[in-house]
């Protein structure tokens, strides 16, 4: 009896434990540690950074950091205890993306539609959204990993890290298990969008900027788009959707102009 007891708490613990609500309110059933998702998000950036060229641009490195350190000096505890760690692969795909435990991986692809600061703080904002929204944790919850990326992340974690043991090929196919090179669903997409909004304007970065930028991105020829679009077009509900959201974002973007934050990062090179 006292067994079954302790059994029914245990369980209500946990589901207490799994069950949260997301930042734009939305109830979330989060079943795997975050300190898991962590140590296989630090596993899967070390074999990115191992395998991928890293960028050795000085001012593409200055203009990146400057907008990604703006950008998470705004972000709530815990994250904005987090050491980010951040890194600019020379490659020409017009990506960026964010790991749990707060890495920041950007190819130099996006830097060439990118057409200022305030964008690439769009992208960027979206993607520290996709992480302080737990969205990792929600879509392994979900059971929805990707078999050849499990093989792949059990390459680099149970193999250990033996410089250069695995491809490039297989630290992507990692990256695919944790969520980073795949579009997550279509409401997780919704979220980054708005709480990457705030975050930006939070920073002093013009919100309106990213309309701009997913209309430029609508576009564009030859380049594939980045992952948000692979899968869900910037449509113009999603144009619209961001249109909506400046009702709350530009009082908060002039509130931080009126602080003096105005993050000085440039493009300074051709
Ligand atoms: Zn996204």
């Amino acid at each position: 009896m006292y067994r079954c007891k302790l059994l029914i708490l245990l369980f209500f613990a946990i589901f207490i434990a799994s069950c949260s609500t997301s930042p734009t309110g939305r109830s979330q059933l989060l079943l795997k540690s975050d300190a898991e998702l962590e140590a296989q998000a630090r596993a899967t950036f070390s074999a990115y950074r191992a395998t991928l060229p890293l960028s050795t641009n000085r001012a593409k490195i200055d203009f990146v950091a400057c907008v990604a350190s703006a950008l998470v000096a705004e972000l709530d505890p815990p994250y904005s205890d987090f050491e980010w760690d951040l890194a600019i692969f020379e490659q020409n795909q017009v990506n960026a993306f964010a790991m749990p435990g707060g890495k920041i991986g950007v190819y130099t692809g996006i830097l060439d539609v990118t057409d200022n600061a305030d964008q690439l703080a769009a992208v960027l904002g979206h993607e520290i959204a996709h992480v302080t929204s737990k969205h990792v944790n929600e879509r392994a919850s979900r059971g929805s990993l990707s078999g050849i990326g499990i093989e792949a992340l059990a390459v680099i974690m149970g193999g250990g890290y033996t410089g250069g043991a695995y491809t490039a090929q297989q630290a992507m196919q990692a990256g695919v298990a944790l969520g980073m090179e795949l579009p997550m669903s279509r409401s997780q997409e919704t979220e980054a969008d708005i709480v990457g909004l705030r975050y930006m304007a939070k920073a002093g970065f013009d919100p309106r900027e990213s309309v701009k930028l997913w209309k430029h991105m609508m576009t564009m020829g030859g380049k594939k788009p980045p992952e948000q679009l692979s899968t869900h077009p910037a449509d113009e509900t999603r144009i619209e959707n961001l249109i909506s959201e400046w009702q709350v974002t530009l009082p908060i973007y002039n509130q931080a102009l009126a602080d003096g934050k105005h993050p000085d990062c440039k493009k300074n090179w051709n």
